[in-house]
């Protein structure tokens, strides 16, 4: 395959201030009761779940998209079986890579999807290290990896948050997601995507790479065994009297 060097490096542009731009007092203080309640609720600090390198964690990030996370984990157990580095992988006839992923949802498009970014890195790089990342701001490498095609906000905060880089990057998952929304930590139009800038801008600058990972696996927590998707159970939840949401539920209800 043809590598260019690893000047390649895009010049970084800094994104614009997210943080000034979605600042409001009110739902910082919001999301720091919200933090609050729901750290003490699940026990903070949270455990790491992995510790893999930022090329491990991308790939392991780009399979679990709508995928239960045994059956992502299960599927990166796979592809390392069978073919023992990233570089063999992005060699790797495409079928093969769907036909070793087959569990995840979207095999047929996950499976192009990795090889592709494992070329992008590539080319950029002249080998397959995100290493570069750890030199960077947060905003500058979130920026440098959405320039690759198929990796987006969620991904690219997965990779700066929950790899062994250990950045201080907020993801926001569907659970997080939903349950942002419903607290009205944003508005109900605001998809995953956008709601990357404004939850972080709701959380303090300083904030270290552990609180925000903590922040993360706490609302995805409550939303994974409270604020179910069908039925949460508003009644016994923590943040009810912060929650439009679940005050018009039970209100409902009577
Ligand atoms: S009150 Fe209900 S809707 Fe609101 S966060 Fe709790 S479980 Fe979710």
């Amino acid at each position: 395959m043809p590598v260019s060097s690893a000047q390649a490096r895009p010049a970084p542009q800094r994104r614009s201030t997210p943080r000034e731009s979605h600042r409001d007092e009110d739902l910082t203080n919001k999301a720091l009761e919200i933090d609050r309640r729901l750290c003490r609720s699940f026990d903070c600090p949270i455990a790491y779940f992995h510790s893999l390198d930022p090329v491990s964690e991308l790939v392991s990030s780009l399979l679990s998209h709508r995928t239960r996370n045994a059956d992502s984990g299960r599927a990166f157990k796979a592809l390392r079986a069978r073919w023992p580095s990233w570089e063999q992988v992005a060699e790797a006839d495409p079928a093969e890579i769907e036909e070793t992923i087959r569990g995840v949802t979207w095999p047929e498009l996950k499976a192009p999807r990795i090889r592709a970014v494992l070329h992008a890195i590539l080319e950029r790089q002249g080998s397959l290290s995100l290493d570069l990342l750890a030199e960077m701001e947060v905003d500058e490498a979130r920026h440098w990896l959405e320039t690759i095609p198929g990796i987006g906000p969620k991904t690219s905060a997965a990779v700066l948050s929950f790899s062994n880089l250990r950045m201080p990057a907020l993801p926001v998952d569907s659970h997080h997601h939903r349950v942002a929304q419903r607290t009205g930590l944003i508005g109900q139009r605001v998809d995953v995507g956008p709601s990357h800038d404004i939850l972080r801008a709701q959380l303090p600058d300083d904030w270290s790479a552990q609180k925000l990972y903590d922040n993360h696996e706490v609302l995805m927590l409550h939303g994974q065994h409270v604020c179910h998707y069908r039925n949460p159970t508003c009644g016994d939840c923590v943040l009810l009297d912060l929650c439009p949401t679940g005050q018009a539920r039970t209100a409902a209800k009577g």
